[in-house]
């Protein structure tokens, strides 16, 4: 076959195979392979491997893009130096993302600052990395999404359409307090997962002080029950990090000074 009908073949099979990376590298990997001597199969998966790679990258940005996170943190930028209490061979295990698989959940306590909506976040972009679609929102943000689904009567669908989700982040519970109403949609969202769909919370109360939290301790211990039954949960502890870099800001600027 003549080289230009090649191109043009070959334009047309990678429109109808949505495999654009394929039609990128397709002529300089070739060109390589002749350079190389490659077989026929070291070329094709040479190729192939190509096209995969770029369709996880792409995969994976999409996710992390649709996930809403507010600022993307990673595990890696999270030292471990500042929580000498958090349980590390827990921390690793979530970081492999099992537990999206198993539909398990993780519960993240802790004081403010401490790093709890960072770790949530970092876990929430393991998942994406590995193919997960993840979704990302306070308390009161699904407390507000939830309650408008159900105003115009498709909480049901809203639910079901949250199960596509294979990760849910639920950050900040207990800031703020719910009333009777919002308690029942928060109810509704952790048991129309149970056992589906992973859900991972972070909050600055202990489950002992939920009931505060949902103002009735009815409602409260079947959600954590439900929360619990398949779960990691974790605590942090110490110091604001916030607090603790302006802190050794300050005292690192005052040693500059020669104060
Ligand atoms: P929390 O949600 O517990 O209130 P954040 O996760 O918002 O705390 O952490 C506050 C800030 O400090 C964020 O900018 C976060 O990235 C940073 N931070 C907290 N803990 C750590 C840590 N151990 N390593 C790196 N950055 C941290
Ligand atoms: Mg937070």
């Amino acid at each position: 076959m003549a080289a230009e009908k090649i191109a043009s073949t070959m334009g047309y099979l990678v429109r109808a195979l949505k495999t654009p990376t394929i039609g990128r590298v397709c002529e300089s990997l070739a060109d390589q392979a002749r350079d190389e001597a490659w077989s026929h199969e070291e070329y094709l998966t040479a190729v192939l491997q190509r096209q995969v790679a770029d369709r996880e990258a792409n995969g994976t940005s999409l996710r992390i893009a649709g996930a809403h996170f507010p600022q993307v943190k990673t595990l890696e930028d999270f030292t471990l130096d500042h929580q000498p209490s958090l349980r590390r061979d827990v921390l690793a295990h979530l970081a492999t993302t099992t537990f999206v698989a198993k539909a398990e959940n993780v519960v993240l306590h802790g004081p403010p600052g401490v790093g709890k909506t960072h770790l949530a976040i970092g876990l929430g972009v393991k998942a994406a990395q590995a193919g997960y679609p993840v979704f990302f929102d306070t308390a009161t943000g699904w407390v507000a999404r939830l309650g408008a689904a159900h105003a115009a009567g498709r909480l049901d669908a809203e639910l079901k359409r949250l199960r596509r989700y294979r990760l849910l982040l639920i950050d900040e519970v207990g800031y703020l307090p719910f009333d009777a109403d919002a308690a029942n949609l928060f109810f509704q969202l952790v048991a129309s997962r149970y056992e589906q769909g992973s859900i991972l919370v972070t909050s600055n109360m202990p489950f002992g002080r939920w009931g505060e939290i949902f103002s009735d301790d009815i409602v409260a211990a079947a959600m954590i029950d439900r929360l619990v039954h398949h779960a990691e949960v974790l605590s942090l502890s110490g110091e604001s990090y916030r607090t603790r870099a302006r802190r050794d800001l300050i005292a690192a600027t005052n040693a500059g000074n020669g104060n």
